[in-house]
């Protein structure tokens, strides 16, 4: 991608709405508009991180054995009668009315459209286990949106929904998410803790946040200082062996963690103080186990190995991408802007040539630009004829993980600069090698 071609709305002042860093880098990297209250629109740059973050979080559903379905935003409100929860809901649901006066909603979540699916179709125990999830846009009428897109109302929202026949099967469903969501949010560079919390209006009696400790957190979180040395599970971990997966989730649930809400103080008086710690915390997922919440009401059953019929044991599963992108860049930017983990990043190479014009800069930076696109290698090629400056801190407030500079002097040498976002560090390698290493 050409730099000349490309849309990227760069701010030279910060914003003066944005309170915190990562919505003051998210519009001055060009990354988002703001629409209305709580409303963005992603732009090119923050498209492609958006992209980037649902890839992963979709690998790790599928790895985990969770099927994509896509279900719509707008939902009607007679199945929300059905499981009780169009009354209870209250005002963060946003209410409307078709031409022919029938009361719509806006989906805040999808309990109940897809336990209508599931009773539409799934009769038989061998039909289960079931996991059924969507990446999909809510609207939550939020009091006080803020933050960007960290609160917003209208939203991201991975969700996946499971069915099983009984608390067992449930509870295993529970646990793949568990580990799928370990396996996420560490391949985004996060440090994400799973903590006891609260239910809120999903309902249910078993429940973890999954939370990134970070000062701008809206949660006050407590836990073990063992859980910032835990192993996260690798890529082949068995999803199919219970076992193995409880296991892990035992592991990360021994030591003490837990949100305001489901703080037990005796509990944490009993750790010595050096091992204790207190932060601020975001949510960025939060797992469920609701059992027969919503197929009671809404008859979602099947019949059993005993042929008798059961309603079936539900959880449901969210993460927010959009939430996800802000707490990455509180976790890891500096003074000059963000610095992308390679998992998430726009682009992979910020490509820039100091001098365009010059028939070798030109030249060779062409070379590069198509060798790295031959190779699967994303680069963002900067071929405008900006000074060489403003160059750099736009490729620094952007946050690509590795910049390649052409200079005349460079050029004439065969060389080329390379600089690496996170630390800094800067230096000279040959053409030839750059080349061959895209091969
Ligand atoms: P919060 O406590 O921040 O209001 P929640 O508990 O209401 O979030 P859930 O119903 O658990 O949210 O939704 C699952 C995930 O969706 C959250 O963990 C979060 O990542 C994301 N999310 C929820 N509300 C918002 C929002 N207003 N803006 C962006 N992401 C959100
Ligand atoms: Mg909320
Ligand atoms: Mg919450
Ligand atoms: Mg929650």
């Amino acid at each position: 991608m050409r730099a000349s071609r490309y849309f990227l709305p760069i701010l030279k002042e910060n914003p003066r709405e944005a309170e915190i860093v990562s919505h003051r880098l998210m519009l001055r990297a060009g990354m988002i508009r703001q629409q209305g209250q709580g409303s963005f629109s992603w732009l090119p740059l923050g498209k492609r991180v958006l992209d980037k973050v649902c890839a992963i979080i979709r690998e790790e559903q599928n790895r985990a054995g969770a099927l994509e379905i896509l279900m719509p935003t707008i939902q009607s409100a007679e199945l929300w009668r059905e499981s009780g929860r169009y009354d209870d809901y209250g005002k963060e649901m946003l209410r409307i009315q078709d031409r022919g006066e029938r009361d719509m909603l806006y989906g805040p979540t999808n309990e109940e459209m897809v336990t209508d699916i599931f009773r539409s179709y799934v009769k038989s125990y061998k039909d289960l286990p079931l996991n059924l999830y969507h990446i999909q846009w809510k609207y939550r009428d939020e009091v006080r949106p803020r933050f960007g897109v960290m609160r917003s109302r209208e939203f991201l929202m991975k969700d996946a929904y499971s069915f099983d026949l009984d608390y067992e099967g449930a509870r295993a469903a529970y646990n793949r998410m568990f580990v799928s969501y370990l396996r996420t949010f560490t391949r985004m560079g996060l440090k994400a803790i799973p903590m006891r919390a609260e239910t809120g209006p999903i309902g249910g009696d078993l429940s973890h946040e999954f939370i990134i400790l970070a000062d701008t957190g809206e949660s006050q979180v407590f836990c073990h200082k063992d859980f910032l040395s835990l192993d996260v599970p690798g890529e082949d971990v068995d999803f199919t062996d219970d076992a193995e997966i409880g296991g892990i989730v035992r592991n990360w649930t021994t030591p003490y963690a837990a949100t305001d809400d489901m703080h037990d103080d005796k509990a944490w008086d009993a750790i010595a103080e050096g091992e204790r710690l207190s932060a601020r915390g975001i949510e960025v997922g939060h797992i469920f186990h609701f059992g027969e919440k919503y197929s009671k009401p809404m008859g979602a059953s099947v019949t059993g190995p005993d042929g008798k019929e059961h309603f079936v044991s539900m959880g449901s599963y969210g993460i927010g991408p959009s939430r996800l992108i802000a707490a990455i860049i509180e976790a890891s930017h500096d003074e000059a802007g963000i610095i992308w983990p390679e998992s998430v990043a726009p682009f992979d190479i910020g490509l820039i040539n100091m001098k365009p014009g010059d028939a070798e800069c030109d030249r060779i930076c062409a070379e590069l630009e198509q060798a790295y696109e031959k190779s699967g290698v994303s680069v963002l090629y900067d071929d405008t004829d900006q000074r060489a400056g403003a160059k750099f801190a736009t490729m620094d407030l952007i946050g690509i993980p590795w910049q390649v500079i052409v200079g005349p002097r460079g050029a004439a040498a065969g060389e080329v600069e390379v600089k690496r976002r996170a630390t800094g560090e800067r230096h000279n390698k040959p053409i030839a090698e750059v080349l061959a290493a895209t091969g």
